[in-house]
């Protein structure tokens, strides 16, 4: 393969914002696939730890491939709430949950939890297998509160309240500024960092490999 044509790497996720996001993120080196398109199905997320599920979903997407696959698995920890829902996130207003319901439970949980007590944070782990048995995993977090109601109109999933330290909600954010502080990003930066680092050292001569 000629060293200018981009890598196909398959993204381990049936969410459509997430989706969006890495496409957004990605370098110019790579061309993002979606598992569906590729073909290929998504494990069950029975992992205790983001780390957990990051790593089963890449590892799932890359066997059934052959191809590099990146899975991100994210979620809301919250102060009030002693760190849930964490894993769970997805799945908080129950197991079919839309996104809707899942923000309007929180609020709910929330209802009388005062401003100075809404802490809250981001956190997503990125995994990249480069084969099912080489995965890179990266780690982003992102700072905030709860809101006491929805704002913007942007975004996916708890992004509508989910204030940032700047004051806006992240759906009030363009594209470009969620993805400059956000957990994913900072966590795609530092795994397409560690990804492209591996590659360049598989097309090295062994000599010049680690
Ligand atoms: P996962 O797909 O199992 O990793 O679940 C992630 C959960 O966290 C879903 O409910 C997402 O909507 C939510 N989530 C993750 N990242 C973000 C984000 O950047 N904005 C808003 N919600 C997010």
């Amino acid at each position: 393969m000629p060293a200018s044509e981009p890598v196909d790497i398959v993204v381990a996720t049936g969410n459509l914002g997430k989706l969006a996001e890495l496409r957004e993120m990605i370098g110019p080196g790579f061309r993002i696939v979606s598992a569906a398109e590729a073909g290929a199905e998504m494990p069950e997320e029975t992992g205790e730890t983001f780390t957990e599920n990051a790593t089963l979903k890449a590892r799932a997407i890359a066997e059934q491939t052959g191809k590099i696959a990146i899975a991100d698995d994210s979620g809301l920890e919250v102060s009030a709430l002693s760190g849930s829902p964490g894993v769970h996130t997805a799945r908080y207003a129950g197991a079919t949950a839309t996104d809707a319901q899942n923000r309007e439970k929180l609020l709910n949980v929330l209802q009388d939890v005062g401003k100075h007590e809404r802490q809250a944070r981001f956190v997503s782990v990125i995994a990249i297998a480069l084969s099912p048995q080489e995965i890179i995993t990266a780690r982003g977090v992102c700072d905030g509160t709860i809101a006491f109601e929805e704002r913007g109109e942007g975004g996916f999933g708890y992004d509508s309240i989910f204030r940032t330290l700047s004051g806006k909600t992240m759906a009030e954010l363009e594209p470009a500024e969620k993805n400059a502080m956000s957990h994913r990003g900072q966590a795609m930066r530092m795994a397409t960092k560690l990804l492209a680092d591996r590659l360049q050292g598989l097309g090295s001569p062994p000599e010049a490999q680690e």
